[in-house]
């Protein structure tokens, strides 16, 4: 499968300029103010950018983070980085087809499958079941 490549300014374009800084540009939204931090209805929440199903709506869980957080994704739709970004080295999290920033994963889930995928709600759309 093949990436999706755009120019900054067709993503700019396409997604504000919100949007865009977080995706494209790896920034980070101000925690607790996403759309999707408290959202709990059913359905995919797939990526902003290209659309790609990235997480279901069952790994949701409230992380207390100020961030919508999962505990697994939708195999084969995230692609895993090191990041040293910021004085600290972490595990930024990836649209694998779009490359798209979505946030960073860490070990301290709390469900069994021990991982907390922290995302920016702006990497996110939302199509309801
Ligand atoms: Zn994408």
């Amino acid at each position: 499968m093949s990436k999706i490549v755009k120019t900054d300014e067709q993503w700019l374009e396409q997604l504000g300029p919100e949007a865009f800084k977080v995706t494209r540009k790896k920034g980070t939204e101000y925690p607790g103010t996403g759309k999707f931090l408290n959202h709990s209805e059913k359905g995919l929440y797939v990526c902003t950018c290209c659309q790609a199903p990235l997480f279901t709506f069952d790994s949701k869980f409230n992380a207390h983070c100020g961030w919508p957080a999962f505990d697994q994704s939708i195999d084969g739709a995230v692609e895993y980085i090191k990041d040293h970004s910021n004085g600290m080295t972490r595990i930024e999290i990836l649209c694998t087809n779009c490359d798209s920033h979505l946030g960073h994963i860490f070990d301290d889930g709390p469900t069994e499958t021990g991982k907390r995928y922290c995302v920016n709600s702006l990497s996110l759309s939302f199509i309801p079941s």
